[in-house]
């Protein structure tokens, strides 16, 4: 979730009065970040992954699954846990007080064997979380918990005062005051609840069709969204102006990759019509006031445009510029500017691309402060103004400037300019989480290396936004691409084409799998690696030509063949049981599933997976000898009845000596 301040949070009234002062030092930490890093050249490729667990609690004999709300104790568990070796894990908050997040320790580096450590590290993380985990509690990589919304404790729902929920109640939010602070400052903002509509799934038997042409399933707070658990991957850019570069590409790539990752067909226990999660968390998340989403309303000073300038876009959505320079001709989209934030920053010798770009995220108001952190900042020392708004901008791919910490001289670790892509779905697997992830670097590497232009106009990558959302997307969606992709080529000849041709290629375009073959090949990756990455390459091309299964795919067909399903899209408690258990037992390797993986066979995961240190603290004599006489009584006896005669030999010659101090 990004940024994460202590202390009492403010009221919104009280917020509010710092928003101003919030934006503009925000902006003017930004230009001095800039000014302090715009030089950095030659920064190693680094990189690394995120992913979300949800923690669920099981009754097997009554076959029913909930939340388990410890998410942040089972956090402070893994993190006590966690040991100092470089290959660990990382472990963060989360919107939902069920959720969990988990990066690696470090991140990854360059190397091809660093590819091969992504799943390692994955299963380590899953390992490790089962260890915390109650014997009634499992912790799927599933989007969206599908039963969320629905009768959720089987008693009273609990007081809601942040988000007014009448379905989920606050205790579901992490209990850190950011996030019930979150909740309720983008319902104060928007002036009423989030109101998210996903449009239902028609069966043969679902009623609501009788009556209404579009039925949607209704939801009414943050927690349907941000309660989504995704994949998402940093990559640490060579300069100012490759981070920049990638930002561009990758976001053209948010849809597609979107679309093939889809894994949300099931929302507030109802089969909905689309796949995949996006305009949901974008939904519970939007706190434009009615004037903004272009209704009547009237203006607050107080607020970023006055809270009347209107905004095309939730702060949670696809991106709405382009920011390299060389991309000018792309942006077809309205992207509102924060007027003075663009004119401070061109004043200050920023270029237009890069100045609409920021001036745009400042068109947001902050949405947590905190008592004597406003004012109180150094805006040479710290980015957090910046960050407030920053890190609640939530957009398929993210520009990070480097923190405030990366300074030289400070002895923290030097961090550069870094570009994250957020669009993808998590898998039920580490196999798959790591195939993405792998997939997504080699893709940015080809992209570099080949010197590829995937850009097509940003109105274009928001057709494909919608289209990924569709029912089997992959299957039955055309997406806008660019047939001639190498960066020599003048405006590329637009095309619509299938997820198969996107990746696999056709007679007309190269296919991005095989772009990364080629990569592979270039940088001549040894046999065993090739083996290893052949087989993540396998899954992203079968899934695209639709020999396999997006998990999306193969959990409407669990629910739609269970024999308790009526054909009315209600996923009823024991079937969301099942279908949660079997997505565990996938994910941990007890339970096959070639619809998805092919031949692929997930290794079960050991709980635990800790490191036993080498450690060398010096033992009492009586320890010592304890431990010593030990060893002597494992010893086989025949070797002790012949310890004296044969203390020549190393073996017993220890023996004998251990006997001796015993
Ligand atoms: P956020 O939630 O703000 O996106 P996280 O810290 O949760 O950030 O995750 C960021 C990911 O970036 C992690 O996988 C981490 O390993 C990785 N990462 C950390 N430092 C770098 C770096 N210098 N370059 C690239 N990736 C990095
Ligand atoms: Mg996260
Ligand atoms: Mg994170
Ligand atoms: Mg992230």
């Amino acid at each position: 979730m990004g940024l994460l301040t202590v202390g009492t949070p403010l009221a919104w009234e009280d917020m509010l009065h710092h928003s101003r002062y919030i934006r503009k030092h925000g902006v003017l930490q930004f230009l001095h970040t800039l000014r302090r890093m715009q030089h950095l050249e030659n920064d190693p490729f680094l990189y690394g992954d995120e992913v979300e667990y949800g923690l669920l609690k099981v009754d097997p004999i009554r076959k029913t699954v909930r939340l388990s709300l410890r998410g942040p104790e089972a956090m402070e568990a893994l993190r006590r846990q966690e040991q100092e070796e470089l290959q660990g894990c990382a472990w963060h908050e989360e919107y939902g007080s069920w959720m969990l997040e988990g990066t690696p320790r470090v991140p990854y580096g360059g190397y091809v064997m660093g590819l091969l450590g992504i799943e390692q590290n994955m299963r380590l993380r899953r390992g490790r979380i089962l260890s915390v985990l109650n014997e009634d509690e499992m912790a799927p990589t599933l989007v969206a918990f599908p039963l969320l919304g629905v009768g959720f404790t089987g008693s009273s729902i609990g007081a809601s005062p942040a988000s007014d929920s009448a379905l989920v109640p606050d205790s579901c939010i992490n209990p850190h005051p950011r996030f019930a602070t979150l909740t309720a400052n983008i319902r104060k903002r928007r002036g009423s609840k989030v109101d998210i509509r996903v449009p239902l799934f028609k069966d043969s038997k679902t009623t609501e069709f009788e009556t209404a042409t579009e039925p949607m399933i209704h939801m009414d707070c943050m927690a349907f969204g941000m309660g989504c658990c995704c994949l998402q991957v940093t990559f640490q850019a060579s300069d100012l102006d490759e981070s920049r570069l990638l930002y561009d590409q990758l976001a053209v790539l948010a849809p597609i990759m979107l679309a093939l990752t889809a894994a949300t067909p099931i929302v507030k226990g109802r089969l909905a019509a689309t796949d995949a999660r996006w305009s949901l968390i974008s939904q519970s998340v939007d706190d434009r006031t009615p004037a903004e989403r272009g209704e009547a309303g009237i203006a607050d000073a107080r607020m970023a445009g006055a809270g009347i300038r209107k905004q095309s876009k939730s702060r949670y959505d696809s991106i709405s510029c382009f920011i390299h320079p060389g991309s000018r001709a792309f942006n077809d989209l309205p992207c509102e500017t924060d007027e003075d934030t663009f004119a401070l920053l061109q004043q200050e010798g920023v270029d237009e691309a890069l100045a609409q770009h920021v001036s745009h995220l400042f068109t947001r108001d902050p949405l947590a402060a905190f008592a004597g952190h406003v004012e109180e900042v150094d805006d040479f020392a710290s980015t957090d103004h910046f960050e407030s708004i920053q890190s609640t901008n939530w957009q398929t791919v993210r520009w990070k400037p480097p923190p405030a910490t990366s300074a030289c001289g400070t002895g923290a670790p030097h961090v550069g300019w870094r570009t994250e892509f957020r669009s993808m779905e998590v898998q039920l697997t580490d196999f798959e989480n790591a195939a993405f992830t792998a997939f997504m670097v080699l893709v940015s590497r080809a992209i570099l290396v080949f010197n590829l232009n995937l850009l097509v106009p940003l109105s274009k990558v928001d057709e494909n936004m919608g289209r990924a959302h569709a029912a089997d997307a992959v299957g039955t969606q055309n997406f806008w691409f660019r047939r001639q992709i190498w960066q020599e080529a003048e405006q590329g000849e637009l095309c619509e084409m299938t997820m198969d041709e996107i990746m696999n290629g056709s007679k007309e375009f190269v296919g991005l799998v095989p772009l990364c073959y080629a990569y592979l090949k270039h940088i001549r990756c040894d046999n065993s690696s090739f083996k290893h990455l052949d087989q993540y390459l396998k899954l992203i091309s079968g899934r695209a030509s639709g020999e396999l299964m997006t998990p999306a795919k193969w959990m409407r067909c669990f629910v739609r063949s269970h024999k308790e399903y009526k054909f009315d899209s209600v996923v009823s408690e024991s079937i969301a049981f099942d279908m949660v258990k079997a997505c565990n037992d996938i994910g941990l390797g007890k339970r096959p599933c070639p619809e998805i993986l092919g031949e692929v066979e997930i290794e079960p995961i050991t709980t635990g997976q800790y490191e036993t240190p080498l450690f060398c603290d010096k033992l009492g004599p009586s320890e010592r000898k304890g431990l010593l006489q030990k060893m002597l009584l494992r010893a086989p006896s025949a070797l002790k009845s012949t310890l004296a005669e044969r203390c020549g030999e190393p073996q017993s010659f220890c023996y004998a000596r251990l006997a001796a101090c015993t």
